[in-house]
């Protein structure tokens, strides 16, 4: 199921098979995840969203193949952070539709992405990418969770826009690498309930900007590996139905 892990004669293989097959890339970003998540806290997110839809998929009778990941996003608003990397959207851009491009010449059906990473720079490059996509001749299937009403269906803290780093992303992070979570850190850790939403709106350019100068947004504290399952199947759900939904 993950592209990187198989010989290339097994990836032909599925896609000589005759039923449709998905590429479904993990978008992550290098970024400051408060003192207790690690920097690479949205791939692994990503990560687990694509190998759930993956599973969803195949019973619905569409192969999938998980690709590695991207790692390295825009990611401006975390950039006064040491340790974050940020690139351009132009850069991200490319990368996404040169890999599209490639996809289409082996009998892809559709490229999946799995985007965690909400950075408004990333979410308004991934946006943009549809009508090109369209133009190579691939399907391309995006749950945006930013869209109100996917976001309706995730927890009342992402809804809330506290929500990087808080007790959102560390469920999910506690439900798939629970030894990567410094829990002393977390458990330390008061309460930020400042909205990024509110200040991305109002004009703030950084976390520090947008109140969270130790990269942290929400309730650490009350992140539970169990919500983080039940997140992960919503977001495995959105993201399998957006594929059958695409390649219609
Ligand atoms: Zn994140």
């Amino acid at each position: 199921m993950n592209l990187g892990d198989l010989p290339w004669t097994r990836v032909k293989a599925t896609v000589d098979d005759g039923r449709p097959v998905v590429a479904i890339l993990p978008l992550g970003a290098v970024e400051a995840h408060g003192p207790h998540l690690p920097l690479n806290t949205d791939i692994i997110i990503s990560d687990g969203m694509a190998r759930r839809a993956a599973t969803l998929l195949q019973a619905r009778d569409v192969e999938a193949f998980v690709l590695p990941a991207i790692a390295y996003a825009p990611a401006h608003y975390a950039s006064e952070f040491v340790g974050t990397i940020s690139i351009s959207e132009a850069t991200a851009r490319a990368l996404i539709l040169d890999i599209a491009r490639s996809l289409k010449g082996q009998g892809f059906a559709c490229l999946a992405l799995a985007n965690s990473h909400f950075d408004p720079a990333n979410v308004a490059m991934l946006r943009s990418l549809a009508p090109e996509c369209a133009a190579i001749g691939l399907p391309l299937a995006f749950p945006d969770f930013t869209r109100r009403a996917l976001a309706a269906q995730l927890t009342a803290e992402f809804v809330s826009g506290a929500c990087h780093a808080g007790q959102f992303e560390t469920s999910l992070v506690l439900a798939d690498r629970p030894e990567l979570v410094d829990d002393p850190a977390r458990a330390g850790l008061a309460d930020n309930p400042s909205s990024l939403v509110t200040a991305f709106a109002a004009g703030a350019t950084n976390f520090t900007e947008a109140g969270g100068p130790h990269a942290y947004f929400g309730s650490p504290a009350g992140a539970t590996a169990q919500e983080g399952e039940a997140t992960f199947a919503i977001m495995a759900e959105a993201l399998a139905a957006s594929v059958v939904e695409a390649i219609r």
